[in-house]
């Protein structure tokens, strides 16, 4: 099920019609909205049995199911293990790739968090990349395509991904079952990533959890100083991932800029900031995000110039 993404379904399907599937595809946006479930979706418009291509996919045929199941031989993905993606993981690939298809016309990869291949896994794979063996189709998957060797970004082409509309999100829960009430929660906790939204469903406690970060942020916006440090100390005692705690923080204040400009009441959002206040916020969040992941700045200091701001 492809949630929203509906431009770049309908250019790859037209590509498909056209017989102009390209060899190697990078689908690159942020985690959680929908990347692999879209590729396996592509995987099976390419390899379904309906002659009807405006049908496909069926979700019905034994190539749907067997993809869906991911247990079709002519299918592989190939995922992280504990030390990344490593070279013999892209050399069993290249092995599975030299035979013919069992089944399909075409040979589907799937290479899901590519960026997390070693640079011995990216400098084999390019191999791969560069010299096709028969059909193949090989979709690389990333948050960071910035990592992968400019020779590999070179040879393949770009599809990007972004956050989906919330509507679409709520119209999706509730065609899965749920009530207003919880499909409206989710999507708007989900902030434009359905995975984050199926999550929640599968996990209540990450629910429970980022509830609890956007409570605490309202309540620090709202304390003096010495209990915003406080906080802060707590916080970088019990958190291994900052940047998801501030990723929050972003997804918070974007969502009252939004409210903001739109003048509207939300539950989670009554903004006592002016809308220069909020961008000005939002910019230092985003600055300080960027300092704690590629540089050595001490990440107290930067949270606590942060948290003067708010
Ligand atoms: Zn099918």
């Amino acid at each position: 099920m492809v949630i929203d993404h509906q431009k770049q379904w309908q250019f790859l399907k037209k590509s498909f019609k056209l017989g102009r599937i390209p060899h190697g595809l990078l689908f690159q946006g942020q985690e959680k909205l929908g990347k692999k479930t879209f590729a396996l979706e592509f995987i099976k418009l390419v390899n379904c049995q309906n002659n009807e291509i405006s049908a496909r996919p069926c979700q019905k045929c034994i190539s749907c199911q067997e993809i869906e199941k991911r247990i079709h031989p002519d299918f592989i993905l190939v995922e992280p293990l504990k030390k990344g993606i490593q070279i013999s993981q892209i050399r069993d690939l290249g092995l599975r790739l030299a035979s013919k298809p069992y089944l399909a016309s075409f040979k589907s990869v799937i290479i899901d968090q590519a960026h997390l291949m070693s640079p011995e896994a990216q400098s084999c794979f390019l191999k791969t990349l560069e010299e096709p063996k028969g059909k193949t189709l090989l979709i690389l998957i990333t948050e960071y395509p910035e990592r992968l060797l400019p020779t590999i970004l070179s040879r393949v082409q770009k599809i990007k991904f972004y956050p989906v509309k919330k509507a679409d999100i709520k119209n999706y829960l509730i065609s899965q079952g749920l009530s207003e009430n919880k499909a409206e929660e989710l999507s708007l906790l989900s902030f434009g990533k359905p995975g984050r939204a199926l999550d929640f469903l599968q996990k209540p406690a990450k629910l429970d959890n980022q509830k609890q970060k956007i409570s605490d942020l309202i309540e620090i916006c709202n304390s003096p100083l010495v209990f915003r440090f406080q906080y802060l100390k707590d916080l970088l005692l019990e958190s291994k991932n900052l940047k998801e705690i501030l990723e929050i923080w972003l997804r918070y204040f974007r969502n009252a800029l939004i409210t903001t400009i739109n003048n509207q009441q939300s539950t989670i959002n009554q903004s006592r900031y002016s809308l220069s206040k909020l961008k000005n916020i939002l910019e230092h969040i985003q600055n300080t995000i960027f300092y704690i992941s590629t540089t050595n700045v001490n990440p107290r200091l930067a949270l606590e110039v942060l948290v003067l701001e708010l």
